[in-house]
């Protein structure tokens, strides 16, 4: 199965008064449409290997290839290209722009990119609302709905641009357990629709063991890489 992301002895070192390394020689590579967890403590260097797998963040030393790509060699606008084609972000907090509608925000990645929402994107947000379960609130103000549609609209505008890959770091960490699974099933039907390959970062082991896939990172290091 070709691999749409892989790391190669990846160091992150910050620099600062006293130099912290942080993640210790990574190699990891997720095949096309897989459904993975990573998984560790707080502080153990989920949110920095996230952050460098979605280019985001450079590593110290090591290589990263995004869709058979490394990224280390391309010019800055190159970079944020094949960022913006490859790869959507979840985050825990979802910054939605208070003042736009649900759909509003999720078309804004696409009216900054061309400045315009064609009729295939359009149907293409009509579909994921649909698919989200939330088409009825499409028009609400963000502060107007509950925090799980919020995080739907989130998912559905990292979605708009059909990414290959999905990068969530703890997406369900401010919900609710039911809103929190309802999400999860929202990813894998996402990922059985589309093969869209995610990547998700959880303190929840429940939520991990629906992946397919489970790597553990310990003090930046893999501590265990699991798959069923
Ligand atoms: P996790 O997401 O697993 O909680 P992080 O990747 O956020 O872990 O952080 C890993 C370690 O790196 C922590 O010790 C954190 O304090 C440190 N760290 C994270 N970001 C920075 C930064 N910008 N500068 C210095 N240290 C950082
Ligand atoms: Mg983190």
């Amino acid at each position: 199965m070709a691999e749409v992301i892989k790391l190669e002895k990846i160091d992150k070192i910050y620099r600062g008064a006293g130099d912290t390394q942080v993640l210790f020689g990574i190699d990891l590579s997720f095949d096309e449409g897989s459904f993975n967890a990573i998984v560790g403590e707080s502080g153990s260097g989920k949110s920095t290997l996230m952050n460098i797998i979605g280019t985001l963040d450079v590593p110290s030393s090591g290589k990263v290839y995004i869709n058979n790509t490394r990224t280390d060699v391309l010019s800055h606008d190159k970079l944020a290209e094949l960022r913006n084609q490859t790869i959507g972000f979840v985050f825990q907090f979802h910054y939605l722009l208070p003042e736009f509608t649900a759909l509003e925000n999720v078309l804004i990645p696409c009216l900054i990119e061309h400045g315009r929402a064609d009729k295939h994107i359009r149907e293409r947000a009509d579909e994921l609302f649909e698919l989200a379960g939330i088409s009825k609130i499409r028009n609400n103000l963000a502060p107007n709905m509950s925090g799980g549609q919020q995080q739907r609209t989130a998912i559905i505008r990292a979605l708009i641009n059909d990414p290959r890959i999905i990068l969530a770091d703890e997406p369900t960490g401010n919900l609710d357990t039911s809103t929190t699974a309802s999400i999860y099933t929202l990813f894998r039907q996402i990922n059985q629709a589309y093969k869209t390959t995610f990547v998700i970062v959880t303190h929840d082991r429940k939520i991990a063991e629906q992946t397919d896939r489970i790597v553990e990172i310990k003090d930046g290091r893999i501590e265990m890489d699991v798959r069923k």
